[in-house]
This record gives C-alpha cells, sequence and structure tokens, in this order.
C-alpha cells in the first residue's frame, strides 16, 4: 500500500511512545494467529496480531517506520477478536491504534490515512459530502425539530450519506419516543480515532449540540458511532445502541410476526467490544426466526470493514467480508445488523441473502407506523 512518509520521517529514529507494559503482556503464544480475519487472508506474520505487536515493541525501540510497517499496523480492523481469545490478557487493538496515533502524531501515515482525515475535517463527514446531512428530511422537518429534549438521535455519516432511507426510518421509530437530532452534527470522530489521527474539533462541535439540546441519551444506529460516542466521549450522557431502545420498547412498537427466518451478524464495536449480544436479538426473536451464524456473539468474525482497513485496504476488506459470509447457515431469508458499515461491506462482498438494518426488519413488522 503507498505511502505518505516524508523524507524527514524515513530517517527520524525517535521512538515511538507505547506503553512498554501493554506490549510485554504478550508472550507470543501465537493463539491470535488462527483468529485475526486480516492473517487470514494475508498470511504474512507481519499482517497478524503478534506480528504487529512486535512492530509495535520495534518502534519503541528505534525502528524507522516504512511502508510494511505502516501496512503491518493499518491492515488491523479493530476487530478485537484477538483481545477476546488471549490468554495473557493482552489488548492488541488498543496497542495497534496507540502505533498508529504515534506514528501520525509525527507525520508518518499512509496516502489513505492522511485523505481520510483530510477529507474528514474538511466536510464533517467521512465522505467528503457537501451536501446537507441532514438532507433526509424535509425544509419544514428540520425546521420543526425540537431545539430542547432529553435524547437525540445521533444518525452517523453512512446513513446520513449513504442510507437516509435507515435514517429516516430510525428516526420516525425514535420520534414516538421524544428524540431529535442534532441541528449541525458532524462525524463522531472514530474514523480518526481509529486510524491514529485527531478527532477533538468534531467530538467538541457534537458535544456543545448536545449539551445546548439538553440530553441525556444519545441514541445510535452505528456500532462505530456507539463505540466512540461511549469510550472517546465524556462520561456526560447515556449512549445508547437502537437495538438496545428498540429492545427496551418492545412491547410499545405493536410489532407482527414475520414469516421468515434471519441470521444475525455482530457488528464487532456492539458486540465484543461494548457486550451487546442479546438486545439485537430480542428483537429480531419477536418478529422472526433467528438461526445464529456458524460464529456468533464473543466469536463473530470480522466483516472486513472497521479500523480504517475499508478505506485504506480495500481488496482486503471485501476479502474478510467474503470469509464472513461463510458463516451465513443455509435457507434464511435475510442477514440482519446494526450497523451500516458492516452491513455496505457484507453487500459489496456479493452476499446472495440481502443484508437489511434491524430496523427495516422492525419497519416490516411495525402494524401502524
Ligand atoms: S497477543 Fe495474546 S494470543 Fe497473541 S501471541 Fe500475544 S499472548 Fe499470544
Ligand atoms: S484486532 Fe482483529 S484484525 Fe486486529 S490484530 Fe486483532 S484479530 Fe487481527
Amino acid at each position: 500500500m503507498t505511502l505518505a512518509l516524508t523524507k524527514t520521517a524515513i530517517e527520524m529514529k525517535t521512538k515511538t511512545k507505547i506503553d512498554p507494559r501493554a506490549i510485554e503482556m504478550c508472550v507470543r503464544c501465537g493463539t491470535c494467529r488462527s483468529v485475526c480475519p486480516a492473517f487470514e487472508v494475508l498470511g504474512w506474520e507481519s499482517r497478524n496480531t503478534r506480528g504487529r505487536i512486535m512492530v509495535a515493541k520495534a518502534l519503541r525501540e528505534g525502528l524507522a517506520p516504512d511502508s510494511d510497517v505502516l501496512d503491518s499496523l493499518n491492515t488491523c480492523t479493530t476487530c478485537g477478536i484477538c483481545a477476546a481469545k488471549c490468554p495473557a490478557g493482552a489488548n492488541p487493538p488498543v496497542i495497534v491504534q496507540e502505533a498508529r496515533r504515534s506514528l501520525v502524531a509525527k507525520g508518518v501515515m499512509t496516502e489513505a490515512q492522511a485523505g481520510l482525515s483530510g477529507k474528514v475535517n474538511a466536510s464533517g463527514n467521512t465522505f467528503g459530502e457537501k451536501a446537507e446531512r441532514l438532507g433526509w428530511l424535509s425544509d419544514a422537518e428540520v425546521a420543526g425539530l425540537k431545539e430542547r429534549a432529553d435524547r437525540v438521535y445521533f444518525v452517523g455519516c453512512l446513513d446520513s450519506y449513504r442510507y437516509p432511507e435507515v435514517a429516516k426510518k430510525t428516526f420516525n421509530l425514535l420520534k414516538r419516543f421524544d428524540v431529535t437530532l442534532l441541528p449541525d452534527e458532524v462525524c463522531c470522530g472514530s474514523p480518526l480515532i481509529r486510524t491514529g489521527s485527531e478527532a477533538r474539533g468534531l467530538v467538541d462541535r457534537n458535544l456543545e449540540q448536545i449539551k445546548r439540546i439538553g440530553a441525556k441519551t444519545v441514541i445510535t444506529g452505528c456500532a462505530g458511532c456507539y463505540s466512540t460516542l461511549k469510550k472517546d466521549y465524556p462520561p456526560d450522557f447515556k449512549v445508547l445502541s437502537v437495538p438496545e431502545f428498540l429492545a427496551e420498547h418492545i412491547s410499545e412498537l405493536d410489532l407482527k410476526p414475520l414469516e421468515i427466518s434471519v441470521t444475525y451478524h455482530d457488528p464487532c464495536h456492539l458486540g465484543r467490544h461494548n457486550g451487546i449480544f442479546d438486545p439485537p436479538r430480542e428483537v429480531i426473536k419477536s418478529i422472526s426466526d433467528l438461526v445464529e451464524m456458524r460464529a456468533s456473539r464473543e466469536n463473530a468474525r470480522c466483516c472486513g470493514g472497521g479500523g480504517g482497513v475499508r478505506a485504506g485496504y480495500p481488496d482486503l476488506s471485501l476479502k474478510i467480508a467474503k470469509r464472513r459470509l461463510l458463516d451465513v447457515p443455509s435457507g434464511v431469508d435475510a442477514i440482519v445488523s446494526c450497523c451500516p458499515l458492516c452491513i455496505r461491506n457484507l453487500r459489496d462482498a456479493g452476499s446472495e441473502i440481502e443484508v437489511v438494518d434491524l430496523v427495516d426488519l422492525v419497519g416490516r413488522a411495525i402494524r401502524s407506523p
């Protein structure tokens, strides 16, 4: 993969700041080799968890970063299955993110990292879109948004610009429960934080609006936004995922059973990273049959989209998604998920079965929309 190393950066021998205790937790047993989705596709030691930790260690000791180092670190989707399986308690995605952050702070990054950061900072979204973020609402609906509310729906870049019909369906459901929108929402910062860049400006813009509205709860339908709002924003408000909110209010939604069976793909940043396994399943089971994927819950395999991999290494990203599709049980009518990035990657990988958001499934079951 191409990189944007300056000559100064290549010559720079300044040690990279990564917590040595985190690195030393890895006893190099190699358990993670059997689960890393990037390694499954790429097959090199430097592209698996243990290799990435050794790269981070070498950077600490003064290794000059080159394109191979950047590819090693940046092909990690931050899926976290290595951390879940590690017998020594190491947390490799945290080490990877820290290594990326340390290098980016010195101006060492791939062209994809630099491009993503430039685009998000210039436009406030991951696509560099200039269109209105609330373009999926009419002018009258925008004008009618409540200026103060206890709850806010944080839409995210993907649903705002690529799946506006999902944003609309989600908001229509949430509006029944006194939920409003940020008038000037920007990217939550996840793509920047995961790829090592600063997101302070974006975080502050969103925070200021959440405070002005007086919201005590922020609800989001994107796994990446959820994890970021929960872990990278100050704990001034409660963060709920859409499946959690729907599960809490299922009895108030007047749903009819659908005569279909579906499977559920756990987004890494909702499931493994935040323990949200049951709420989407409760919602699904209330309206349809659920058949689990071959690997699910803590063992769910990554869709390949996260950690900047879709943007930086699209071929790898799609190959990981194709492997995830092999886990789909036969005979189901749909793959349901709760993250637009997972849904997009699984669709782009050529799923023969439709891949839908949980909100789409609920929308089909509502008696009185
Ligand atoms: S990260 Fe954990 S599982 Fe992987 S080699 Fe190190 S100790 Fe073993
Ligand atoms: S977080 Fe996922 S992609 Fe990254 S090293 Fe661990 S298993 Fe591999």
